[in-house]
Parts: structure tokens; C-alpha cells; sequence
């Protein structure tokens, strides 16, 4: 948490006045809930959580890239298929302003036979980080991930970028 907000407050922002981090959050339980007692299975069912939109409108305003790194198991499990986990991730995307999303199907319990198996992109590895870094040609010193979970915290260490927990990051706009 500490290094997260260090991250975003670093000198170079003050004083040039343009940040240019890239941010990348996870998608449930971070940026958006689902109907009471389980994860939305579709765009229409899922709902942000109180001020992430503003945050996300202050931080892309100050030149900041969003991003989305989401782990869509219940594709695996059978809960939803995979065009509805991408409208899902794709909805909150350009809900946020963020022009790169990832999203991994995979489960490595997975009921699904294509999509059962343990993937590099599942979190807690640091597949779609990495994979989001390169795409918008962000360093690791520059990255910052939010994730609400301790598979998030691990992607981060992994990936070795800064990690903020959400109620944090979101603590000021919620
Ligand atoms: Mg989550």
C-alpha cells in the first residue's frame, strides 16, 4: 500500500505535472460487484463499486494509462462462456477509459476441457501484467497494479510492480 501511494505521489509527477503511470486493476471485487452474493457472470450484471469512477476519470486526466488484468474462471467452470467474460471485461474497460484489458478463461479445475488447465495468464502469476506492460511499453517501476485479493498481491510481486490494496487506492473518491 505504502509503495503503491509512493508510486503515485513520486517527485517526477509533482513536478513535470504528468504522471504517465500505468494502472492496472482487477476487474471483481475491485472495480465492480456482481449481484448480491456471487460474481456478475454478465456486463449487464455487474456494477461499479462507489467512486472508482471518479478516480479513474482524475487519473486518466492526468495523463495516467488504465488497464484491466482479470481472472474469468467461471469461463472454465461453465458459469459463463467466454464471449460474455470478454464483454464483461471489455464493458468495464471502456467504462473506465482503459484502452487494454486482459482476461484469463483458464481454471485449472475447470469443468470445460479447453479451458481446463493452470495458465500462465491465471493470477497469481504475473502473465497479464507482463503482457500488459509490454503492450503499453510501461517499466515495472512505472506500473502499478490494485487488486482486492492476495492472488493480486502476488501477481504484483511477481511481475515486480507496486501493489496498493483497492479500499486504499479508491479510499479518497469512495
Ligand atoms: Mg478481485
Amino acid at each position: 500500500m505504502a509503495l503503491g501511494r509512493a508510486v503515485l505521489n513520486r517527485p517526477a509527477s509533482i513536478v513535470c505535472g504528468e504522471a504517465e503511470l500505468l494502472i492496472i486493476f482487477d476487474l471483481d471485487g475491485t472495480l465492480v460487484i456482481g449481484p448480491p452474493g456471487r460474481i456478475a457472470n454478465t456486463a449487464e450484471e455487474q456494477s461499479f463499486l462507489p467512486g472508482v469512477l471518479d478516480a479513474c476519470e482524475h487519473y486518466r486526466g492526468r495523463g495516467d494509462t488504465l488497464a484491466i488484468a482479470s481472472n474469468q474462471g467461471g469461463v472454465a467452470l461453465g458459469y459463463l462462456t467466454l464471449s460474455d467474460a470478454h464483454r464483461r471485461v471489455e464493458q468495464a474497460a471502456l467504462t473506465i477509459g482503459a484502452d487494454h484489458f486482459r482476461f484469463c478463461p483458464f481454471h485449472p479445475e475447470g469443468t470445460i476441457p479447453e479451458f481446463a488447465k493452470d495458465a500462465d495468464c491465471r493470477k497469481p502469476k504475473p502473465g497479464m501484467l507482463y503482457e500488459l506492460m509490454g503492450e503499453v511499453g510501461a517499466s515495472s517501476e512505472d506500473t502499478l497494479f490494485v487488486g482486492d485479493s492476495p492472488e493480486d498481491e502476488e501477481a504484483a510481486e511477481a511481475a515486480g510492480v507496486s501493489f496498493e490494496w483497492r479500499d486504499d487506492f479508491f479510499e479518497t473518491w469512495a
